[in-house]
C-alpha cells in the first residue's frame, strides 16, 4: 500500500496516538511528511484529530536515537549493533547463570506492533526461560479486562466504534472521551445531536462531554462502584431487569442479588454524594433506552476498586440485557494504539497469546511443540511486582522497550531508585527517555512510520501499517532488534518480515487463527476472534458467551475503598489524565514542534473557589506535596474542576515535576494497576518570581 506520484509517496499507516486506531495515507517526499490524509479508514472514515493529523514530525527530530549506546565509566558512548548485542547476550547469560532466569524481566510496549509484543514474550519465555513479561496495559486497562473476563469472557469492546451511534443511551464513566478518543467522541456527539441519543457522564471534571451530557454527575472520587451497584439493586428490587435475557443467557443472579444487599440508594447517596432521585433517573434511563453502551477509561480503572467497578459495569449491562446486539454493551476505551494487541499477544506474566493460561498443560504442550523448548510454569512478575522485586534484590536485570516507565509508573521516586539498583538495564526507544538515563545499553528503535506490522485497536480491529520512511540512522524496527538479542543468546530465529511472525501467531493464538497479511492488505481489517476461514467478529457474543454453557456470569460485588482520602495534612484530591494535544508522557508529541507551540508544559488546574481561598491566580507557581514526593507546577484556574479537587495532566515534559512524583504504590489488588487517581496532596504557594 505505498504508491508513488512523481517523488511523492503515499503510504497507508495507522495512528499511534490512541486506541481508536484511525488509519490514513501519509504523503511523504524523501523524509518530509507532506500531509496525512484520512481516506477510508474502517474505524475513522475520513476523520482524524489534531494528534493524528499534525503529530508526526517527531520522526525527523534531531533528538532521535540513531546509534546504540553503551554506558562506560558513567557516560554513554556510541557502539555498533554487534557490540551491543554481544554485551546484552553476555550479561543476560551471566545473570541467569548466577541468579536464575527469574532474575530477568521484560517489558513489551503497547505502542509497538503485535508482532513485536509477541517476540518480546517469546524472548522472555523461550530464550531466557522466565514468565517475567508485562506491558503497560498494567498501568491502565487491566482492571477493565478483568471485569469483562469475569462476567462475559472476552476482554474487549463488545461491539464496533460505529455501533455506539446505534445506542439509545451512552454512559461515559471516568472517560474524557473528547480529548482522549477524539474521533470516537465525534460519533457520539453526532448521534446525540442528530438522532436523540441520550448521554450520561460521570466524572470529576466538567470536560467537554460532561457539558454536552443530558445528565452529568460528579461522584466522590473512587466511589463509582457504589452508585453503579445501587442502580443495579434498584432495578432488581423493582423488577425492572430483563428477565427473559437473564433466564436464557445469565448465571449467578441469586448470589449476585445477595452480594448487593447493602447497596441501597440511601447508602449510595451518603458515599457518592449523588442524590437518590438522580440514581433512580439513571436506572429508568437504562431500562427504557433502546440499547445502552457504557464506556469507561482510567477514571474507573486507576483506582483501588478498578477491577470491581469494571465488573459492576458489566453486571449492570447483564441484568438489563445490554449485550449481544449492536448499540449495547461494554466499551472499555484503550489508551495507547496497541494496548489491546500487546495483551492479546501474551506479553503478560500469566497468559500466553489470546489469554491462554500459562499453567494449562494443553497450552504448555502446544507452545513447547511449536518452539522446541518447554515453557516456564510459574506465574511471572507484573510491572508493579518487578519494581518491588528489584528493591528486594531478587530481580537484577530488565529489558524494556518503548516505555517511559520511569514517568508512567506510579510513585516515580521509588521506580527511579529501583532502576539505580539494577545490575543490568537495557532500554529500547525512539528517543533518549528519562528511563534511558538509568540504562546500561540504549538501543535505537524505529517508530511506526519506519516499519511494517499490525496494531489492534480498542474495538479489537487488527490493521496493517506499511513503511513510509526508511529507518533513521542506524535505528531498527523493534522486531529486528529483539531477534538480534535472541540470536545473540543462541536462538536461531529467521523472521525476514513481520508477516512471518504473524503466521506463527495465527498458529498459536486462537483469537488470531485466521489472520494473514493478505487478508489485511491495504485498508482491509479484521476484528477478533478471527476464524481459520478468515471470518471475523465485529460484534461479540451474538451466539452466546465464551464459557462452556455459553452463559454470562453475574459476579458478586465487593467494593475496595480509596486509600488516600484527603485529611488534615493532605487536604486536596489530585485527579489526573490526558490533554487532547499531548500523548501520555509526551515523549513523541513534545518533539513535534507544531503541537508544543500550542500547549506549553506543566500545570495544575485549580477551581475558582480554591484559588480564592489560597489567593492564587493563573500563572502562579505552587509546590504540590504528597506522601510520596513533591513537584513544582504552574496554576491554571478553571471551573472544569471543583472545590478541593485539583487536576494535573499526565503529559509533562519535566521528569522531576512529573505527576507520578506524587502518586503512590497502592493498587487495584486484582491486577496491580496503580491507583493513580487516588492521591491526596497539599498545596504550598511559592513566592512570586
Ligand atoms: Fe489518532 Fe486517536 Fe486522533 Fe484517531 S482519534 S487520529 S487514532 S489520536
Amino acid at each position: 500500500s505505498a504508491m508513488r506520484e512523481g517523488s511523492v509517496k503515499r503510504t497507508k499507516t495507522v495512528c499511534t496516538y490512541c486506541g481508536v486506531g484511525c488509519s490514513f495515507e501519509v504523503w511523504t517526499k524523501e523524509r518530509h511528511i507532506l500531509k496525512v490524509e484520512p481516506t477510508h479508514g474502517p474505524a475513522n472514515g475520513v476523520s482524524t484529530c489534531i494528534k493524528g493529523k499534525f503529530g508526526w514530525d517527531y520522526v525527523n527530530s534531531d533528538k532521535r536515537l540513531t546509534v546504540p549506546l553503551i554506558r562506560e565509566n558513567g557516560a554513554f558512548r556510541e557502539a555498533s549493533w554487534d557490540e551491543a548485542f554481544t554485551l546484552i547476550a553476555r550479561r543476560f547469560t551471566e545473570i541467569r547463570a548466577q541468579h536464575g532466569p527469574d532474575a530477568l524481566a521484560f517489558i513489551a510496549s503497547s505502542k509497538c506492533t503485535n508482532e513485536e509484543a509477541f517476540l518480546m514474550q517469546k524472548l522472555a519465555r523461550a530464550v531466557v526461560g522466565t514468565n517475567n513479561i508485562d506491558n503497560c496495559s498494567r498501568y491502565c486497562q487491566s482492571p477493565a479486562t478483568m471485569g469483562l473476563w469475569r462476567t462475559v469472557g472476552y476482554g474487549g469492546d463488545s461491539g464496533s466504534i460505529h455501533d455506539l451511534e446505534k445506542a439509545g443511551l451512552v454512559i461515559g464513566i471516568g472517560t474524557n472521551t473528547a480529548e482522549s478518543h477524539p474521533v470516537l467522541a465525534t460519533r457520539i456527539k453526532r448521534a446525540h445531536k442528530l438522532h436523540g441519543q441520550r448521554l450520561i457522564v460521570a466524572d470529576l471534571r466538567e470536560h467537554e462531554m460532561a457539558r454536552r451530557a443530558d445528565l452529568f454527575i460528579r461522584p466522590t472520587p473512587g466511589t463509582d462502584f457504589v452508585w453503579l451497584t445501587a442502580v443495579a439493586k434498584y432495578i432488581l428490587d423493582n423488577g425492572l431487569e430483563k428477565k427473559d435475557f437473564i433466564d436464557q443467557w445469565v448465571n449467578g443472579l441469586d448470589e449476585y442479588r445477595k452480594s448487593i444487599e447493602g447497596y441501597t440508594l440511601a447508602h449510595a447517596e451518603e458515599v457518592t454524594g449523588i442524590a437518590q432521585d438522580t440514581l433512580k433517573q439513571i436506572a429508568h434511563e437504562i431500562v427504557e433506552a433502546d440499547g445502552t453502551c457504557i464506556m469507561w477509561a482510567m477514571g474507573v480503572t486507576q483506582q483501588c476498586s478498578g477491577s470491581e467497578t469494571s465488573t459492576a459495569i458489566s453486571n449492570l449491562l447483564l441484568i438489563t440485557g445490554n449485550y449481544m446486539r449492536p448499540g449495547a454493551g461494554s466499551y472499555p476505551l484503550r489508551g495507547h494504539n496497541n494496548v489491546q494487541g500487546a495483551s492479546d499477544m501474551g506479553a503478560m506474566p500469566n497468559f500466553v497469546g489470546g489469554y491462554q493460561k500459562i499453567d494449562d498443560p494443553a497450552v504448555q504442550e502446544k507452545f513447547a511443540a511449536r518452539w522446541g523448548v518447554p515453557l516456564p510454569h510459574n506465574k511471572g512478575l507484573d510491572n508493579h511486582e518487578m519494581v518491588h522485586a528489584v528493591h528486594e534484590g531478587t530481580l537484577r536485570c530488565m529489558y524494556l522497550k518503548g516505555e517511559e516507565m520511569g514517568l508512567v509508573d506510579a510513585n516515580a521516586n521509588y521506580v527511579d531508585a529501583a532502576f539505580e539498583k539494577l545490575d543490568f538495564f537495557v532500554v529500547q526507544d525512539v528517543f533518549f527517555s528519562h528511563t534511558a538515563s538509568f540504562a546500561d545499553v540504549v538501543l535505537p528503535a524505529s517508530p511506526s512510520l519506519e516499519k511494517e506490522g499490525t496494531f489492534t485497536n480498542t474495538e479489537r480491529r487488527i490493521q496493517r501499517l506499511y513503511r513510509a520512511l526508511e529507518p533513521l540512522g542506524q535505528s531498527r524496527p523493534d522486531w529486528e532488534i529483539i531477534q538480534g538479542v535472541a540470536n545473540a543468546m543462541g536462538a536461531n530465529w529467521t523472521y525476514t518480515h513481520p508477516s512471518d511472525i504473524m503466521a506463527e501467531i495465527a498458529s498459536l493464538v486462537p483469537l488470531y487463527s485466521g489472520v494473514t497479511y493478505d487478508r489485511l492488505e491495504g485498508f482491509r481489517s479484521l476484528q477478533w476472534p478471527v476464524l481459520p476461514d478468515g471470518s471475523d467478529t465485529p460484534l461479540l457474543f451474538t451466539e452466546g458467551f465464551p464459557f462452556p454453557d455459553r452463559k454470562a456470569r453475574l459476579y458478586p460485588a465487593e467494593f475496595v475503598a480509596p486509600q488516600e482520602t484527603p485529611d488534615a495534612e493532605y487536604d486536596l484530591h489530585l485527579n489526573n489524565g490526558r490533554m487532547l494535544e499531548h500523548f501520555h508522557e509526551g515523549n513523541m508529541t513534545f518533539k513535534s514542534a507544531g503541537i508544543t507551540e500550542k500547549v506549553p508544559g506543566s500545570l495544575v488546574e485549580v477551581s475558582p473557589d480554591l484559588a480564592r481561598e489560597r489567593g492564587l491566580e493563573s500563572g502562579r507557581y505552587v509546590r504540590l506535596v504528597s506522601r510520596h514526593g513533591a513537584v513544582r507546577v504552574r496554576v491554571h484556574v478553571t471551573d472544569r474542576v471543583k472545590g478541593k479537587q485539583i487536576y494535573m495532566p499526565m503529559n509533562n515534559p519535566e521528569a522531576r515535576n512529573a505527576l507520578n512524583r506524587l502518586t503512590g504504590s497502592h493498587t487495584d489488588p486484582c491486577t496491580h494497576t496503580p491507583a493513580y487517581k487516588d492521591t491526596a496532596v497539599r498545596l504550598e504557594v511559592l513566592p512570586e518570581m
